[in-house]
Formats: structure tokens, C-alpha cells, sequence
């Protein structure tokens, strides 16, 4: 189906009433509103692992059978993981970025997940956030959950160890075969718990766990807002679907707010 200006103008301004009218305000987001950013997707024709090879699907457990090599081919400075994080990070947060950190400074959005580990949420201001995946500039410990700076953690001795627990430390960003932080997988199942009106932005919503959150919301009658280019599979569960760049959208349904508030 498309959408006529004014029929989205209209939609938009029904979602923000919903917004402005919910209880506990949660969104998703992934690799779309990174891909609006000028970071290209992992996956695909121009992906960054199609260019660069896809990491194996056992990258945990081969870390965890030689850590030292995992690092050094990690910091190795020809090798694509240092690449393909030198093109990250230098993308910057979008308007889309912006929208939802000013989102949550006005008081409505009261969690923020995201499956990128771009760090670009952060980087636009966003605090109450969870990033399922992890953070690309961050190194944690596989005993505590510790997370500290790249830049503070010395490496000449690899693997670098935990300053609290002398743990095993290791990039934030969750490999393939690696259990999601419990840390980060708690705070979602709770703050879904209080949530009745879910954004999803900028991804399909069908990896999981990702996709159980709203799911789950969306089951106990809460409200779903869907911000995409195209439609998903999560599209049918969704009261609203936005269609479009979150970059256009966002800041559209952030003016609305303001506007039904005054
Ligand atoms: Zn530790």
C-alpha cells in the first residue's frame, strides 16, 4: 500500500497522540538507522562482511580456545576487523540519532534498545540505552559484564584481564555463538515488563531476542510503531507503520509532539 503525504501527515500526527497518551514509551532499532548514516550493512551486495569475509558462525568458542590470537588478529592493523571498525566509526548519528535522544530528554521514551554497535546512540546523546549486541569502542569482561573504554585497557599483554576480577576481557560487540550479556538481556525483559507502546525502527524485527520485546508488548495490547522503508514482517502486528527513513520520520513525529503539547 502507499501512502499519500497527507495520509502519513495524519498517521504521524495520531502516533505522536499515542505517544504523548502512553504509559512507558519503548523503541528498537537497527541496522537501517545505521545504514542512513553511511554505514554499509553487514550483510549484502557492498556489505561489509561480504567485503571483508563474514566472521564463522563459532566466533565465541574460537576466541575462547585462543583468546591471544583472536586479539591480535582483532588489533592486527592490515586485518579486516580493524577496517571494518575504522569505517564505522567514521559515520556520525543522524537526525534519527538526534530524534530519539531529544525523545528521551522530553520525557517520553523511557528505554531505548538497540541491536547496532556503532555507538552512535550514544554519541547523539541517548543514556537509557541497551545495546543488546554491544559497543564496538567497548571491551568487557566474559565474568563480571565490566565494560570499559578500548582506549584504557592496556594491551600488551593479551588477553587483557579484568582490573576487578582478573577475568578474561574481550570486545564488546557479541560474536556469533556468544550468549547476550545477561546484564543487557535482564534490563530488557524488565523494562519491556512496564512498557505499552513500542517503536521499532529501522529493522525488521525478526532477529531474536530482539524481536521478542515487542512482540511481547504487542501481545499484552500495547501499542506498536513501526518506522521502516518497506514493509516487515512485523509490519501486521503494527498500529502505525511510518514508512520512510527514520531520519525524515523521527524528527516529523517529534515536531507533532511538540505541537499537540502546547
Ligand atoms: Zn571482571
Amino acid at each position: 500500500m502507499s501512502y499519500s503525504a497527507s495520509n502519513q501527515d495524519d498517521d504521524i500526527r495520531r502516533a505522536a497522540q499515542t505517544l504523548l497518551s502512553a504509559r512507558y514509551v519503548m523503541a528498537l532499532t537497527g541496522a537501517g538507522i545505521s545504514v542512513e548514516s553511511g554505514i554499509p550493512p553487514f550483510r549484502g551486495p557492498g556489505g561489509l562482511w561480504t567485503k571483508y569475509g563474514e566472521p564463522p558462525m563459532n566466533g565465541y568458542q574460537i576466541f575462547l580456545q585462543n583468546p591471544k590470537k583472536a586479539w591480535e588478529e582483532r588489533l592486527n592493523p592490515q586485518g579486516p576487523s580493524k577496517i571494518i571498525w575504522e569505517t564505522v566509526g567514521s559515520a556520525e548519528p543522524n537526525a534519527g540519532h538526534h530524534a530519539f535522544a531529544e525523545l528521551e530528554k522530553m520525557g517520553i521514551l523511557q528505554c531505548l534498545i538497540t541491536q547496532n554497535v556503532d555507538n552512535l546512540h550514544k554519541r547523539a546523546g541517548s543514556q537509557k540505552l541497551v545495546e543488546i549486541h554491544g559497543n564496538y569502542t567497548l571491551i568487557r569482561c566474559i565474568e563480571c559484564n565490566s565494560r570499559y573504554p578500548g582506549s584504557e585497557v592496556p594491551l600488551h599483554n593479551l588477553p587483557p584481564q579484568c582490573p576487578k576480577c582478573n577475568g578474561m576481557l574481550k570486545s564488546d560487540t557479541v560474536s556469533f555463538g556468544e550468549p547476550i550479556p545477561p546484564d543487557a538481556l535482564d534490563a530488557c525483559y524488565s523494562e519491556t515488563q512496564l512498557c505499552d507502546c513500542f517503536i521499532v525502527a529501522g529493522t525488521s524485527a525478526t532477529v531474536y531476542p530482539a524481536a521478542s520485546f515487542p512482540l511481547a508488548v504487542r501481545q499484552k495490547g500495547g501499542t506498536l510503531i513501526e518506522i521502516n522503508l518497506y514493509e516487515s514482517e512485523i509490519t501486521p502486528l503494527c498500529q502505525f507503520s511510518l514508512r520512510g527513513p527514520s531520519a525524515e520520520v523521527m524528527p516529523k513525529l517529534i515536531a507533532a509532539i511538540k505541537e499537540l503539547r502546547q
